[in-house]
């Protein structure tokens, strides 16, 4: 495979990546190896944004199943992000690298608002962005706020760092001969139904050509193997 030239990347990490091997909540020792390699990347010359979902301590449709409100529990979701990606800046911090967290929902108490031409100015100064409260509103998901803000900010790729090494046919943990995707078009994980990422984030990076490069986190030092066009991955891409 040849080497990506990614220049700045948006980099999604799923809120249960910052458990680290408890069942709920915040590991901060986890969150601190991740934060490294997250700094290895930016060390090495890359723009780094950061979107962190909030699955590892609100869900809105776990609070929806359980009888909630379903656009409450979403703000509740999107509180939580709030709170992982204050800690990511926290760990990135103590190694040293100046970060900014940008809110969809203002709280200028404790991070600023998203403003595309401020978090340009960060990039440009080797700040790390972090993207949080997804869109800003309910009934979308993380998945779709990173799409989002990859597009805004122009960046040359997704990687989803996830608990799975990439896109499989069929679920690798109930099917024992689901196949792994190297590449794999954006139409097929749309009309397969592919779990990688929900549907509207698929068609926001379809729709302006940003590769979504799935793998896991949780392998240490993988995010620069897969930064290095080696290590194990699926990419979403067009004509794959
Ligand atoms: N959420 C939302 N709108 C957004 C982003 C997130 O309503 O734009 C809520 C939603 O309830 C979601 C929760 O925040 O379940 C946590 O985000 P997500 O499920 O994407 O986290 P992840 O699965 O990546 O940990």
């Amino acid at each position: 495979m040849s080497v990506p030239s990614y220049k700045r990347i948006l980099l999604k990490l799923s809120g249960e990546v910052l458990m680290g091997e408890q069942q709920f909540g915040i590991d901060t020792d986890y969150v601190a190896r991740v934060a490294q390699e997250v700094k290895d990347a930016r060390d090495s010359g890359l723009e780094i944004c950061l979107v962190i979902g909030g699955g590892n301590i609100f869900r809105g449709m776990a609070g929806a199943a359980k009888g909630m409100d379903r656009a409450q529990a979403d703000y509740m979701g999107m509180l939580a992000t709030v709170m992982n990606a204050l800690a990511m800046q926290s760990a990135l911090e103590q190694l040293g690298v100046p970060t900014r967290v940008q809110s969809a929902i203002e709280m200028d108490k404790v991070c600023e608002p998203v403003i595309r031409r401020r978090a340009e100015r960060h990039l440009e100064k080797g700040r790390i962005v972090i993207f949080a409260a997804g869109v800003g509103a309910p009934y979308f998901t993380t998945d779709s706020g990173a799409a989002l803000r990859a597009a805004e900010m122009k960046c040359d790729a997704l990687l989803k760092g996830t608990s799975v090494d990439g896109v499989y046919d069929a679920d690798p943990k109930k099917d024992a001969t689901a196949k792994r995707y190297d590449t794999v078009d954006y139409d097929t994980v749309l009309a397969d139904n592919l779990k990688v990422m929900d549907a509207s984030a698929v068609a926001l990076c379809r729709d302006n050509n940003i590769p979504i490069v799935v793998f896991s986190i949780r392998e240490r030092g993988n995010l620069a193997r897969v930064l290095a066009g080696e290590g194990t991955q699926t990419i979403v891409k067009q004509g794959a």
